[in-house]
């Protein structure tokens, strides 16, 4: 029976003796122990009723078992659906109700809060060493003939991160992830001998799809780490031949002194995604280690879309090309026509990894999906002179000031610039004159003072007057959610009203 994606990704872990997770304790499990549970699991989530289609709610902290459920869902076509560990009760009731999820997997302490929430469907726990109901009932030991599904069936319902507003439920179909994994697999040359460090959550499309998909598709293993931690990361390093990161793993790297070029010098591959890499972190990267990151793009909705090139240049303050098979054009956000090369505009993409539409938002799918295919992204961005892709920001950040349209990113780049100045976030918040007015928040360097009269002083000459903020504020750290993306919606809510 067919189900490309067992078949391809998952079923070949049955017969791999060799290592494919290897834990912070150093203990080792192989593909086909790996395997096992997940049949186990698929198993044991039969036996609550669920059939292939049905909605299977994750929240669990990161363990070989949280990443077999994914396997097993797939074996038992069973649509995953994982969901963000930092998650508040009424958050997961939300979830658990649109997506009308036929069980419930949730940590030992929750189970009780779930109970009430998840309007009487199964709930089994799992904790962060693998135990709990869930393990209880996958106990026994009997193979499991995997459903039946084809490529535009749904795999996983993943759910957005939440960052310009409430978080949309992504229907991904096989074909969706399979595609992207084995066009990765091969843009960034996987292979059998690849160890990948993971150390990023598996509820989001980054460390779920892009690292875990990529590690079955080339036959690689993955050293499993719960969680970024420093002390762990530079612990395991040395055994690892890549890793993939949010910026922020690669700034905090670099701000420890024990990371060096003798500690990266059995990798191959830096990648970052999910939030912007600063141009800064990517030179300072460089020097420090001799490897230059590859930075590449993405969103739940449609996997990865470009990358920087594995030979060529990796030019630092882009996302590189379009992947194999993927379409990327730049439309005017107005009229849908596309823009020629150089002008900023919308990004839409269009290809086999472009997701089947937003669970139970017809008119939210019909808005952003085009018939044609075309995926509309919110994205700004645009095609420079040699074909890479710049993204300028989001289109929901986009500042209107006295009717001037003004990309946060631009100014920002050069707020970095300033002396003492760390980092910046530039917002527009309602202004009775201007419509919105443009607010800077920075963030010293560490031990540094920000002056913002020399901060004015040093932008003046290079940004026109509309651009320049009507406000500069100061903050010790920008807020971010767990995969670094800053949070301007905290923001624009904090510095709202300072124009009223
Ligand atoms: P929501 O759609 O709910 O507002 P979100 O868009 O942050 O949340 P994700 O799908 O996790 O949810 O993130 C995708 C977005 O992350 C992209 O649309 C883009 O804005 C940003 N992003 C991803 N990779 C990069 C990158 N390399 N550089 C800049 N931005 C990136
Ligand atoms: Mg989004």
């Amino acid at each position: 029976m067919a189900n490309p994606l067992h078949d391809s990704l998952i079923a070949p872990l049955a017969e791999r003796y060799d290592t494919f997770l290897t834990l912070p304790d150093g203990t080792t499990l192989s593909g086909a122990a790996f395997f096992r549970m997940a049949e186990r699991q698929a198993g044991a989530l039969a036996s609550l009723g669920l059939v292939p289609g049905d909605r299977l709610a994750v929240q669990v902290e990161k363990s070989p078992q949280a990443l077999a459920l994914y396997a097993a869902c797939v074996m038992a076509g069973i649509v995953f659906l994982p969901l963000n560990t930092a998650y508040t009760a009424d958050e997961l009731e939300y979830f658990i109700g649109d997506s009308e999820a036929g069980a419930v997997i949730c940590g030992p302490a929750a189970a009780g809060t779930v109970a009430r929430i998840a309007g009487g469907v199964p709930v089994l726990t799992l904790d962060a060493e693998g135990q709990g109901s869930l393990s209880d009932r996958a106990a026994g030991d009997h193979p499991f003939v995997p459903a039946e599904r084809g490529p535009d069936d749904l795999a996983a319902l993943l759910y957005t991160s939440g960052t310009t507003g409430r978080s949309k439920g992504a229907m991904l179909s096989q074909a969706n992830l399979l595609s992207n994994a084995l066009t990765l697999a091969e843009l960034w040359r996987f292979g059998a001998d690849d160890v990948l460090l993971h150390a990023l959550p598996i509820f989001h499309t980054h460390g779920l799809f892009v690292a875990t998909n990529v590690v079955l598709a080339s036959g690689g293993s993955m050293i499993f780490l719960p969680r970024f931690d420093a002390d762990n990361v530079i612990r395991w390093l040395p055994e690892a031949t890549s890793m993939m990161g949010v910026p922020t793993f690669y700034t905090r790297l670099l701000s420890d002194e024990r990371f060096t070029s003798e500690l990266t010098k059995g990798m191959r591959l830096f990648t970052s995604g999910s939030a912007p890499l600063l141009a800064e972190t990517h030179r300072e990267f460089e020097s420090r280690t001799g490897h230059r990151i590859l930075e590449r793009y993405g969103m739940t909705e449609t996997n990865m879309n470009t990358s920087n090139p594995y030979d060529g240049e990796r030019r630092a303050g882009t996302v590189g090309f379009p992947l194999p098979g993927v379409e990327l054009k730049i439309t005017d956000p107005d009229t849908g026509a596309t823009l020629a090369d150089g002008a900023a505009g919308i990004i839409e993409v269009r290809g086999p990894n472009v997701f089947q539409g937003y669970w139970r938002m017809p008119e939210k799918t019909a808005a952003e999906l085009r018939e044609d295919g075309f995926f509309i992204t919110g994205d700004i961005g645009l095609i420079d002179e040699d074909g890479y892709v710049h993204i300028v920001g989001r289109a929901k950040d986009l500042i209107i000031s006295g009717g001037y349209n003004i990309y946060p990113k631009e100014i920002e780049l050069i707020l970095d610039e300033q002396a003492d100045v760390l980092e910046s976030a530039v917002i527009g918040v309602p202004h009775p004159d201007f419509g919105e007015g443009v607010v800077a928040v920075l963030v010293p360097r560490p031990g540094a003072r920000i002056d913002p009269d020399a901060v004015r002083a040093g932008i003046a000459p290079r940004l026109a007057k509309f651009k320049q903020p009507k406000a500069i504020e100061i903050l010790p750290d920008l807020p971010r959610n767990t995969m670094g993306k800053v949070q301007k919606n905290l923001l624009r809510d904090r510095y709202g009203a300072m124009f009223k």
